[in-house]
């Protein structure tokens, strides 16, 4: 993914109807102020041009889905994919996911979608893995009781890492597999847009469930 700036990103995703503006007003009333009716509320984190969401969001009208992206050249793509069309239960947000607890209260958001993650291989790094403890310790803090992570990449070395870290804060992974398009965990799978670019070139997909601890 090309990380360069676009000239007028910032403006289009600042005018977009698909994009939340002000996102800590919403605190705590996401559910009845920006997707009223749904059953449940569910997050991406780092999702990219938007692709899954937009899947997701038409199988399952009674669910809203709200696509975290910190990159404005790259959340571009996903407003001007699909703001030509209405779609009630999906939205965006351009920030940063180290700042989710300011915008969601506790036990807000029932699941969190992590999907091929920025892998960061410097070890001086690992606190911006979004499956480090420091991310966990947000998850944990916003996720509804019975709420979960759920967790695809094609690095071993990041799902490894993430093992550990959901390991060390007491987390418990529910379902677990190291080949997910070989496994019974791939019925209903929604592909994402690098889960399609890896898996065409015969990369294995990692995916994980988890809960935090006392969930
Ligand atoms: N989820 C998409 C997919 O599977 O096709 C995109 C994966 S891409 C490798 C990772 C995305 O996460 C990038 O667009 C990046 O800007 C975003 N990202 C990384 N760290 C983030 C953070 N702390 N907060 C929000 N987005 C982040």
């Amino acid at each position: 993914m090309r990380l360069r700036n676009i000239p007028g990103a910032e403006e289009t995703i600042e005018a977009s109807p698909f994009v939340v503006q002000d996102p800590a007003s919403f605190r705590g009333r996401w559910k009845e102020a920006i997707f009223p009716g749904v059953k449940r509320f569910y997050l991406e984190i780092g999702c990219g041009k938007g692709i899954f969401l937009h899947t997701l969001s038409e199988r399952d009208p009674e669910t809203g889905f709200l696509g975290i992206e910190k990159m404005s050249s790259v959340l571009l793509r996903a407003v001007e994919k699909f703001g030509a069309e209405e779609r009630a239960n999906l939205r965006f947000l351009r920030m940063d996911a180290e700042n989710i607890t300011e915008c969601f209260a506790p036990g807000e958001v029932d699941r969190i979608y992590l999907n091929f993650s920025d892998p960061w291989p410097k070890d001086r790094h690992h606190k911006r893995r979004l499956t480090s403890r420091e991310f966990l310790a947000r998850y944990a803090a916003v996720l509804s009781p019975g709420g979960t992570l759920e967790f695809k990449t094609d690095n071993e070395a990041l799902f490894d890492f993430s093992l550990e870290e959901l390991s060390a804060v007491h987390w418990t992974v529910t379902e677990m597999t190291r080949d997910l398009h070989r496994s019974p965990m791939n019925e209903g799978n929604v592909m994402t847009e690098y889960e399609d670019r890896f898996s065409t070139l015969g990369n294995r997909i990692l995916k994980l469930i988890a809960k935090p601890a006392g969930a």
